[in-house]
């Protein structure tokens, strides 16, 4: 299936020089340069992902990122100037899936954006499920689902990412690094801290007492492992 890409910057330049790429790798591409006209956007055509530049005339970047995260489960690669780390960061929080600093090379942003619709994508010939704790988790491999006692639980795809890299072997105690290795698939320097805010979104979603994790346990200054203690 050919996914849809929309492309949100008000330089027009950079907009169409992007939209040339990505329509070269075969992309259905979409395009605006108003935050506000995004959000209709993407509520009426349900793009695969959006290119969010964060610096937009007339609504902030980063509240077209919230809204955007709050109403579908869209991927978003941030398009950022270089002063702007802590957009970034708070980008990142918001559930924000990646980020490029600009200037960039066009061929960088097409291969960030293939990997995002990969990982974003259903593997082929996965399994269908991946269970253990008594069954108290289940993955369900196609369609990036967890099931915590029989309930959906929603994930981002980071979450999913991340929760889903631990479980390749329970117990194994993972870095922020190899989680951010994970679940990018590629290094990305310096952003391990923002793993902490999604394994705290993780935490709350599972239903986790903050105090006493018995999912996703903390181990302090290495990193984070999945361990299901038994109840009481
Ligand atoms: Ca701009």
């Amino acid at each position: 299936m050919t996914s849809t890409v929309l492309i949100v910057e008000d330089e027009i330049k950079l907009r169409n020089l992007i939209r040339t790429f990505l329509e070269r790798e075969g992309l259905i591409v979409l395009s605006t340069g108003s935050g506000a006209e995004a959000i209709s956007v993407a509520e009426t055509s349900h793009p695969d992902l959006v290119l969010l530049d964060l610096g937009l005339p007339d609504v902030p970047g980063l509240e077209v990122a919230r809204e955007l995260l709050r109403t579908s489960d869209v991927l978003v690669l941030m398009l950022t100037a270089k002063a702007s780390e802590e957009d970034r960061i708070r980008g990142l929080e918001l559930g924000a899936d990646d980020y490029l600093t600009k200037p960039f090379s066009p061929r960088e942003l097409v291969l960030r954006v293939l990997a995002l619709l990969r990982r974003g994508r259903v593997p082929a010939g996965s399994s269908a499920c991946l269970s253990f704790g008594g069954g108290v988790i289940v993955f369900d491999e196609e369609r990036h689902e967890l099931l915590l006692r029989g309930e959906l639980v929603g994930l981002s795809p980071t979450e999913w990412g991340i929760i889903h890299a631990l479980a390749r072997t329970p117990g194994r105690v993972y870095s922020r690094y190899e989680l951010v290795n994970a679940v990018r698939g590629y290094e990305w320097e310096g952003y391990e801290r923002v793993i902490d805010s999604h394994v705290k979104n993780l935490r709350r979603k599972l239903k986790e007492d903050a105090a006493d994790p018995r999912i996703i346990e903390t181990v302090l200054g290495v990193g984070y492992r999945l361990c299901l203690k038994s109840d009481g």
